[in-house]
């Protein structure tokens, strides 16, 4: 007896429905995408009870002819490839034909089209229920396609019930549009929420496109001052093992966008937003690269906070590993991900190698000037040394591009873009007082600034460390008077037992004593020497939590070095002006001087405007 036959078309395209549509948003993305997809200029989503009543994507891009209006609810029709070597280079959001028939198969769906390249002034409406058209209609209308679903899943009771509350299903849409909005800047996008308009983005249009991500970022209300522009390009190199032939030769890799200065970051990777092709997405080697690029400018356990874009031949990538696409496979991960990773570490190189000078063009309108501080003049105040800017030739700053001419952007008045993020130890310092024994509070031309005396001290070792070992020289040490055994358990023995060469190196002289026991007689010259076996605990403990998660027995020199720096003495000790002046001098010369080797911030600036803020000057 034959059992096997052909599904019915209604339920093979529920059944593809249950991979495409999750949820409304991926309604809206799956909608959003083919608007896009059709050059539209202006995108407006509406929806109701946080989609489950009604969503509505509105576009003014090519619509479609009669027949394409029936054709595009079949299965596998798409006008954006029509050959297997296509999907090799996809430049489109979509390409599998599959999203429109899914979605009309589990709602009341509505589509409405007409060309706007055709003379025809009539454009075409399709009714579907369920799957099933309900009628064809002539229209009229605007130029563009409008896609209309109701009662998402009415059809299908279980998955309705798995639908979130409105507020979160809400948050999923604007979580996506957010992102479409990024990858867009030059299209307007308009949302509305139960009749509110949440958002009315303009188009951005004629800037660079590192401007218009800029002013995408201001109107959707991230501040862009703590941000760095991202500009890098590179070529992956061929790969050694050659599994596809689109490997073999070297391919161009950009990257661009902004990512938060040092010292910047979040609890999660809510706000690290990394585009491929233009395309968000989601990929464990783009997130281990943003951390390495980081290093030391990020905290454990905290995330950059960024908007990237990687800009890489499509072959070179592969979008189809996934149903709604989130993920992404690229063909040589290992030279991506180092290249990634050095656009981060250049960029926050940069950021301090860079004099006051803005990376970029100046903003078009000019900021307002910042109102000048008021020159107090101090009762008794020691004096540091106004740092000049820094006139340094800018070795990594991108060459001067054309500034465009005055741009007709039709950008809603809103507060001018604040001016690029200039490192702050390149503008004059003076110094205010100490508070807490701690922080250093500065005065300069921007507003105020705090410095973390122990984490600039910190930063400071580190760094001179770092060097050290590097020129294969041994760090200063200095001998106890009195050196002390310290015993230990048969693990911990064992596990310093590991580390003895570095730590050595770094100054601190500890050697074995015995089975368990271990023999310091001397430490590097910041470090306390007033209880040295309480030193060498600490320190064991600290190493382990340091180490945690990475599988070798002997922990990195740079691990070991954070560490032992720590110990810094600097905290809460008094120090003199001349000796403030030299922790800002050393700071200065720094690689990475905004935070400590763990990744907390040794300075903190509030400008005037911040200021003026917080005591109700301005808006
Ligand atoms: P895909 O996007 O993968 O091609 P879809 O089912 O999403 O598949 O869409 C099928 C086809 O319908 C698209 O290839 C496109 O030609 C057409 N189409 C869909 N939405 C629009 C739109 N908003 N404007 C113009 N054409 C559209
Ligand atoms: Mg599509």
């Amino acid at each position: 007896m034959n059992r096997i036959r052909l599904l019915p078309e209604q339920v093979a395209n529920q059944i593809a429905a249950g991979e495409v549509v999750e949820r409304p948003a991926s309604v809206i993305k799956e909608l959003v995408e083919n608007s896009l997809d059709a050059q539209a200029t202006r995108v407006t989503v509406e929806v109701q009870a946080g989609g489950r009543s009604l969503i509505r994507v509105t576009d003014d891009g090519l619509g479609m002819s009669r027949d394409d209006a029936l054709l595009c609810l079949e299965r596998h029709a798409t006008s954006k490839i029509t050959r297997a070597e296509d999907l090799s280079a996809i430049a489109t959001m979509g390409f599998r034909g599959e999203a429109l028939p899914s979605i009309a198969s589990v709602c009341r769906f509505t589509l409405t089209t007409r060309e706007r390249e055709s003379a025809n002034p009539e454009g075409t409406q399709v009714i579907i229920n369920g799957g099933k058209i309900a009628a064809v209609n002539a229209s009229g209308g605007a130029a563009g396609t409008s896609v209309e679903v109701r009662q998402l899943f009415f059809n299908l009771p279980a998955r309705r019930k798995f639908l979130r509350t409105e507020e979160t299903e809400s948050a999923h849409i604007q979580h996506y549009l957010t992102l479409a909005a990024l990858a867009f800047p030059e299209v307007a996008f308009d949302f509305f929420k139960d009749g509110r308009a949440v958002w009315q983005l303009p188009g951005v249009k004629t800037r660079s496109r590192l401007e218009a991500l800029r002013e995408r970022l201001r109107v959707l209300g991230n501040p862009d001052e703590k941000l760095l522009a991202v500009e890098f390009s590179a070529e992956l190199p061929a790969i050694e093992d050659a599994e596809g032939t689109s490997s073999d030769q070297p391919a161009k890799l950009a990257v661009w966008g902004f990512m938060g200065a040092p010292g910047v970051s979040r609890a999660s990777r809510e706000e690290q937003h990394v585009f491929v092709n233009r395309r968000p997405v989601e990929n464990r080697g783009v997130n281990f690269a943003l951390l390495e690029g980081y290093h030391t400018a990020l905290m454990k356990g905290r995330y950059p906070v960024c908007c990237l874009f990687i800009e890489i031949d499509p072959g070179e990538v592969d979008v189809n590993i996934h149903p709604a696409k989130r993920e992404i496979k690229f063909h040589r991960e290992r030279a991506m991900r180092g290249l990634l990773t050095r656009a981060v570490a250049d960029t926050l190189l940069r950021f301090h190698g860079q004099a006051a000078a803005p990376a970029s063009p100046p903003p078009a309108q000019s900021p307002p000037p910042p109102p000048t501080p008021p020159r107090l003049e101090p009762v008794k105040r020691p004096e540091l040394r106004n740092y000049p800017t820094v006139p340094a030739p800018l070795p990594f700053s991108p060459p001067a591009k054309a500034v465009p001419p005055a741009p007709t952007v039709t950008a809603a008045p809103g507060p001018a873009p604040t001016p690029h993020a200039s490192a702050l130890l390149h503008v004059p310092l003076r110094l205010v007082g100490v508070i807490g024994r701690l922080y250093v509070v500065l005065e300069s031309d921007r507003g105020l600034v705090l410095l973390d005396q122990h984490a600039a001290h910190e930063r400071i070792l580190y760094e001179q460390m770092l060097r050290r070992l590097e020129e294969n020289g041994a760090a200063p040490s200095q001998r106890l008077l009195l050196p002390a055994t310290v015993e230990l358990t048969a693990q911990d023995a064992q596990f310093l037992r590991g580390q003895l060469p570095v730590l050595t190196r770094l100054g601190v002289g500890l050697s074995e004593f015995g089975e368990q026991t271990f023999l310091l007689d001397a430490l590097p010259p910041f470090v306390k020497a007033g209880q040295p076996r309480q030193f060498v605990l600490e320190l064991i403990d600290e190493l382990k939590a340091a180490g945690q998660g990475v599988n070798t027995l002997r922990l990195g020199e740079h691990t070991i070095a954070k560490t032992v720096c720590r110990h810094a003495v600097k905290a809460n000790d008094p120090l003199a002006a001349p000796e403030l002046e030299n922790l800002i001098e050393d700071l200065r010369r720094c690689a990475m001087p905004y935070t400590c080797p763990h990744g907390r911030p040794t300075l903190i600036e509030m400008n005037f405007r911040e200021l003026e803020k917080k005591f109700g000057r301005s808006a």
